[in-house]
């Protein structure tokens, strides 16, 4: 059995500030495990060069994680992204997240801020308003799924040599004695010996460390899911938006529900992607640093919580989906204006559009047959809004792709130190809940290293 000082689970943003804050300290043994595989293979099988091992998604599992390989959106606010600033107070939180920041500009992100004057900022708040949106200034840089892979090169070679990075080998076992942490099992049986694990495992890894989280008895609330739509439109139509803010965050309460929708992921001149989550296959977007098509693509989803006795919001999520993959084989397209007069889209009419779709896989279909009455007509409602601030978001041609999840994990109740009542145990970004964004999880990951290593006193 290997011994180590400190084990991390899962090398995304979480995972590997961890890494990298632990590793300034030389003297301490560090293993980050990572389930998906390393970052080179990764982009071989992006760019259909490898084959990635049947289950696997090489889009969110290997090194990087998820959206740090993909898009690549950084958001400088406290405000989105994640629970830090309650868990640990603003002021923290912010520190953190300057910290972060520069710690991702060094390693390459661009130095170009996304963020509008003040002046239009002012005016589009004051125009959604009129719409009954609330406008979110959120000011980001984005690196682009192809700056992406550089940035996290860059880390990459700096934990070289100075961290043990175990890759295609997932953990399947926290190891704990007497309410202490022990090591981990992984997937192949190895047995790592250590007196701290950070559990990092991200939204893929969510199901494991909840079902873990059960088995040690730590308590885990369950969290929200955000389920709706990707909505694709010619770039034209929200370029006043897209071209001052990048991303656009607008919310909206619904009338008929007063659930809370919101705009989220805006991939200017992008590209629909999908996304699978085991069985389950969903939509998501991304873009690269340069423009790849005439169309701008983002998702509205609406919020929902459950109380009792059902507690289960992945599962609800993951059942929407597979309606979706059972209509379609995959995810669905629906022209906006075949919705409202209640037909299905067709290849041909798709075709009777202004509009290519970014996502040729997806299916014409009827999305009414899947989405709950409640989320549809919130998501209806919520369009008829945004065609008041960006006339042509309400137009037929406009598709809608179907369905976008966001199982946000149940969260795993931790210490401002980030402690879990397993003495050694420590948990951070998505996976534990406590997150929702890049910054966010690169920042509970610094949080989570600094901690470790302050109470094993170096
Ligand atoms: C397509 C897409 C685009 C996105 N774009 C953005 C964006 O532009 N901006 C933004 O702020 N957020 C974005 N996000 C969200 C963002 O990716 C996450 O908030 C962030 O990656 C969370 O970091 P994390 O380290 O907690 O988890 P992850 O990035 O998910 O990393 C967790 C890692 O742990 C590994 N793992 C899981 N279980 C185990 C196990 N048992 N053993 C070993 N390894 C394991 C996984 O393979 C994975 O590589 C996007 C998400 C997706 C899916």
């Amino acid at each position: 059995m290997s011994a180590f000082d400190v084990v991390v689970v899962g090398a995304g943003p979480a995972g590997i500030f961890a890494a990298l804050e632990l590793m300034k300290n030389g003297n301490l043994r560090v293993a980050l495990v990572e389930r998906g595989a390393d970052l080179e293979e990764r982009l071989a099988m992006r760019q259909g060069q490898a084959q990635p091992q049947e289950g696997s998604n090489p889009m969110l599992e290997g090194f990087g994680g998820a959206g740090a390989f993909c898009d690549g959106k950084l958001t400088i606010t406290s405000h989105v992204g994640g629970h830090l600033a309650e868990l640990l107070g603003t002021e923290r939180a912010e520190e953190l997240l300057s910290e972060v920041e520069q710690i991702w500009l060094a390693h390459g992100a661009p130095r170009e801020l996304h963020s509008a004057d003040e002046s239009f900022l002012a005016d589009l708040g004051r125009r959604a308003t009129l719409c009954g949106l609330k406008l979110v200034n959120v000011p980001l840089r984005h690196m682009g799924t192809d700056g992406s892979f550089q940035v996290l090169g860059s880390m990459r070679r700096e934990l070289d040599g100075k961290v043990e990075l175990i890759t295609g080998n997932g953990v399947s076992r926290i190891l704990v004695e007497g309410r202490k942490v022990a090591g981990v099992e992984l997937d192949d049986g190895t047995r790592l010996q250590s007196s701290v694990v950070i559990v990092a495992p991200g939204r893929g890894g969510a199901t494991w460390l909840h079902d873990e989280a059960e088995r040690l008895g730590l308590v885990i609330t369950p969290g929200a899911v955000d389920l709706g739509v990707r909505v694709e439109v010619p770039a034209a139509i929200v370029a006043e938006l897209t071209d001052n803010l990048y991303e656009f965050k607008l919310l909206y309460w619904a009338r008929s529900f007063d659930n809370l929708v919101r705009t989220f992921c805006v991939c200017p001149y992008g590209e629909v992607i999908t996304v699978r989550h085991g069985d389950v296959v969903t939509v998501n977007g991304h873009s690269y640093a340069e423009p790849t098509s005439d169309n701008t693509n983002f998702a509205l989803l609406v919020s929902s919580r459950f109380t009792e006795p059902f507690d289960d919001p992945i599962s609800y999520g993951q059942h929407i989906a597979r309606l979706a993959n059972l209509l379609g084989d995959s995810v669905l397209v629906q022209r906006l204006g075949d919705l409202r007069v209640g037909r299905r889209s067709t290849p041909s009419r798709l075709r009777h559009s202004i509009l290519e779709p970014t996502l040729k896989s997806a299916t014409p279909g009827d999305l009414s047959y899947v989405l709950p009455y409640r989320h549809l007509r919130a998501l209806l409602e919520m369009i008829e809004a945004l065609d008041k601030l960006a006339p042509g978001v309400g137009a037929g041609h406009t598709l809608l792709y179907g369905v976008e999840v966001k199982l946000y994990s149940s969260r795993l109740q931790t210490d401002d130190r980030l402690r879990t009542e397993i003495s050694g145990l420590y948990a951070c970004g998505d996976g534990a809940g406590l997150t929702r964004g890049l910054m966010q999880a690169s920042a509970s990951g610094l949080w989570a290293g600094r901690c470790v290593a302050e109470a094993l006193g170096e």
